[in-house]
């Protein structure tokens, strides 16, 4: 048999459904149709059609798929809209106040299409080549903001959860191998760490308990630390719990400082805390999930005073800097902490083609394979600038805090906590009645009937185990008008709720 004799063993033919030259006609086609189908959605004026448990199960019997639907584009589309997008929840609708959800800015959705079809991976410079400065370069800026030194470095991640877990694994790691010698990369779990003890108050992120968890630590190893009236953690509280964690034989490894609890917005008092950690050489990581973005702003700058003196910090774009999801960052003092994650892959970087010109990002990450995230960040920045971003930030914590204003003297509600950011707790208190079990009841119903008729989203939490009601305000384009409209509504479904039971 000669070469050419050689049979083909495959269909030469053009697969057009893959993205190339000759498939690009479709795509712009495609394109079309959906940006249509999405303007309709976002011509819609309510924040979701409402809950209907005859169109649930329906669109759970809709949702299936065999495998091998041969559906056209059009059909699918069609399908999809009446499965999917018509009913989906939209978060840039003003009566959408309920979870940490933001409506997204344009320049985000052009870098979104750019490297989603492009479909750049980060990990190593083979990959990504200017994409990896791209990266790094917005990390430096953030970094900068808040004011870490030269030798501060970050990486992208998936969300505030896995960038906690980047610091609880490094705050373990580093105490691992500096007060033992164990480096638990290459050797694994030892005795001691069984006695590891993690310190952030307990308004903070449930990912903190959850991390401590996955790295073996467990949820017993997480200590919750006492709040003030401002939802803040109590440094002298925290100071007493190391000390009694110490009595009991115990280790203190690390303190998480909140920038932003998820319920209240409330911010840590840095500074004492960072005291504290240096006093008893522990990892400070600062959670700035949700208030971390707020440094840009005038407002909000005096609570990151200190935050120079934090060794980690996690920092969510897709909460505050208005970018889809995801696009968050965790962000180390001291580049040299990557030494605990990083690992040296044959086929991908191989220690000894090291370059300084041309580096692997994935040095840095828990992920292999990892999406261009930072290019919504970069355009957003290089367009719209940070200014843009820090007004809008404001205007959120000022409708907070017009709410705030609204019903703090109002007999029919009863307020949390005066807002810092952009989270109001409150709970409607119908007047006559004093006890808590009725009041979780009567928010419950208003919560529910909300937003089962499509009339308002709003997030429900407790405090000290009574439920209370939340609006969580991200949306710029809100105003106070409409935030009183709901606040009515709320009203005339507590007043609903009493004649019918
Ligand atoms: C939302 C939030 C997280 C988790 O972030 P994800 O991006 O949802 O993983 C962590 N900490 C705080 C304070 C948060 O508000």
């Amino acid at each position: 048999m000669t070469l050419d004799e050689i049979p083909l063993l495959v269909d030469s033919s053009l697969h057009d459904d893959l993205l190339c030259r000759e498939s690009f006609n479709d795509l712009e086609k495609q394109t079309n149709l959906v940006l249509k189908t999405i303007k309709k959605f976002f011509g819609k004026k309510d924040f979701y059609n409402g809950d209907d448990i005859t169109a649930i199960n329906r669109h759970k019997i809709e949702a299936k798929t065999n495998g091998s639907d041969t559906l056209t584009f059009e059909e699918a589309i069609e399908y999809l809209n009446k499965l999917y997008i018509d009913n989906a929840i939209a978060f840039h609708n003003p009566n959408y106040v309920a979870h940490l959800n933001c409506p997204v800015v344009l320049p985000a959705i052009a870098a979104e299409i750019i490297a989603t079809t492009i479909n750049t991976a980060v990990e190593t410079w083979d990959q990504s080549t200017s994409a990896t400065f791209i990266e790094q370069e917005v990390i430096k800026w953030i970094c900068g903001e808040f004011n870490f030194p030269v030798t501060s470095d970050g990486v992208f991640t998936s969300g505030g959860s896995q960038s906690n877990f980047m610091a609880l694994l490094m705050a373990r790691d580093d105490y691992a191998f500096k007060h033992f010698g164990v480096n638990i990369k290459q050797q694994g779990w030892f005795n001691e760490v069984s006695k590891f003890k993690i310190f952030c108050s307990d308004k903070a992120h449930f990912s903190v308990k959850k991390n401590a968890a996955l790295l073996g630590m467990g949820y017993d190893a997480v200590v919750p630390v006492k709040t003030d009236y401002k939802m803040r953690m109590d440094p002298k509280a925290l100071e007493l719990a190391i000390e009694k964690v110490k009595q009991e034989g115990n280790i203190p490894i690390a303190v998480v400082a909140t920038m932003g609890t998820t319920d209240f917005g409330s911010f840590d008092p840095l500074t004492e805390i960072s005291k504290i950690s240096n006093d008893y050489q522990m990892w400070l990581h600062v959670d700035g999930a949700y208030g971390g973005c707020f440094v840009l702003t005038d407002t909000h700058k005096k609570y990151f005073k200190s935050i120079d003196l934090a060794d980690s910090i996690t920092i969510d774009f897709h909460k505050t800097f208005f970018q889809p999801v995801s696009c968050s960052a965790y962000l180390v003092k001291e580049r040299k902490n990557f030494q605990y994650v990083s690992y040296y892959a044959d086929y991908l970087n191989p220690q000894e083609n090291r370059d300084e010109a041309r580096p692997n990002l994935i040095e840095k990450s828990t992920q292999t394979t990892r999406r261009f995230d930072a290019l919504k960040v970069w355009f957003t920045l290089k367009t719209l600038g940070k200014n843009t971003i820090s007004k809008y930030l404001e205007k959120v914590h000022y409708l907070a805090e017009s709410v705030y204003h609204k019903i703090k003297d109002n007999p029919l509600f009863e307020v949390a906590h005066k807002p810092e950011l952009s989270t109001i707790v409150f709970r409607y208190k119908s007047l006559n009645v004093n006890e808590n079990k009725v009041h979780d009841r009567v928010n419950l119903f208003i919560k529910n009937k909300l937003f089962k008729q499509g009339k308002a989203s709003i997030a429900s939490t407790k405090l000290d185990g009574n439920i209370y009601l939340k609006f969580t305000l991200l949306n710029p384009n809100n105003t106070e008008e409409n935030l009183f409209e709901i606040l009515k509504m709320i009203e005339q479904k507590g007043e609903q709720y009493k004649s019918i039971n």
